[in-house]
């Protein structure tokens, strides 16, 4: 059974581009697979942060999550299994300074004033590297915007293979979904919709409720042009194209067909039949995580129990690969 390991920062509550490239997929995945996701709030202080709002992020994540489907024994926060800290720092000597020069999430963070970021925002794919192979998992759910990351955990774990002159660290696979892997910026369909985004009106978050929503889809930013009947005029249509492709990936429709009943219409049906379809789709999970948050200690007792089952898998994979760099126990 291949091992799949996916993780999702707490830097905010989960919405819509998290859902559809990622979250979706993790809860089908772990039908038949060996599974294991981590809230890792060790990349959540990469960027500034407080303390007690990244408290009660984790926790609503974790009901969030488990709202969407995701088994709790295979939930865990990153910080909690030190497995991801020490490889991470061998990952640190193993990967080179060319490599994360090219990271693109990088440049997008820190923007012009690079100088003033933490060194941890400039090893974050070091440590994702470690949050994968510190399992020796081959297959890892994301989103697109992960896909370069992944290639560079590929490189750190063959890098390593060849210096300690081991096949010790497997071959990682990205799954990316193929309809909405990257959903864009209700605000600007050149951005991905991101939790860091300052804008609320940006994003759906799993817990909107359905007037949220709806306003929310009303107010995306769209073009004046009427939809087109076929997918050539969708070209220089961004954000055109991101709302068919929610609106496909959340009922598994394909583009001609939604563009055969939608096409030649302005955005206004359109727009009120994918608020009906989100908050459809949305509102349950919204409902399901307030009932979570209600029992703290439940959402702290299910992390505690990961972390145990996370730590018992990861920690002998990273004692053997201390012991192949050379550390004495
Ligand atoms: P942040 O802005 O703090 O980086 P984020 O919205 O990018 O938050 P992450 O926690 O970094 O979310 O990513 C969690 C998962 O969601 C990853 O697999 C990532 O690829 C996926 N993901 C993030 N944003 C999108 C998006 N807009 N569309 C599709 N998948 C996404
Ligand atoms: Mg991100």
């Amino acid at each position: 059974m291949q091992r799949v390991f996916s993780g999702i920062q707490p830097t905010g509550i989960p919405h819509l581009g998290n859902y559809l490239g990622a979250l979706r997929n993790w809860a089908t995945l772990q039908k038949d697979h060996d599974c294991l996701f981590c809230l890792v709030d060790m990349h959540s202080i990469t960027m500034p942060w407080e303390p007690e709002k990244l408290r009660q992020q984790t926790l609503a994540s974790t009901a969030c999550l488990l709202a969407s489907g995701i088994e709790p024994t295979r939930l865990y926060n990153q910080s909690a299994v030190s497995a991801h800290a020490r490889l991470g720092w061998i990952f640190n000597c193993i990967s080179r300074l060319g490599w994360l020069n090219r990271m693109t999430q990088f440049k997008d963070k820190a923007g012009k004033n690079r100088e003033n970021h933490s060194a941890g925002l400039y090893v974050y794919p070091n440590l994702m590297a470690a949050d994968i192979l510190a399992f020796q998992a081959t297959r890892v759910p994301v989103g697109d915007d992960q896909r370069q990351h992944i290639e560079l955990a590929n490189d750190i774990g063959q890098k390593f293979n060849h210096d300690m002159g081991v096949d010790f660290f497997p071959t990682i696979e990205p799954l990316i979904p193929p309809q909405a892997a990257r959903v864009m910026s209700l605000r600007d369909g050149s951005k991905k919709m991101s939790k860091s985004d300052p804008s609320e009106q940006s994003r759906i978050t799993l817990t909107d409720t359905p007037d949220e929503i709806a306003q929310k889809i009303r107010r995306a930013k769209t073009d004046p042009e009427p939809l087109p009947g076929e997918a050539a005029g969708l070209e220089n249509r961004p954000e055109a194209r991101n709302l068919l492709s929610i609106y496909g990936a959340m009922s598994d429709r394909s583009l001609e067909d939604l563009l055969s009943e939608f096409g030649g219409q302005g955005f206004g049906t359109f727009k009120t039949a994918l608020a009906d379809l989100l908050v459809e789709k949305l509102a349950p999970v919204a409902s399901e995580t307030r009932r979570l948050l209600a029992d703290e200690s439940h959402l702290l007792e299910v992390l505690r129990q990961g972390a145990a089952r996370a730590r018992s898998v990861a920690d002998p994979i990273v004692d053997e690969a201390e012991r192949l760099v050379g550390f004495l126990r």
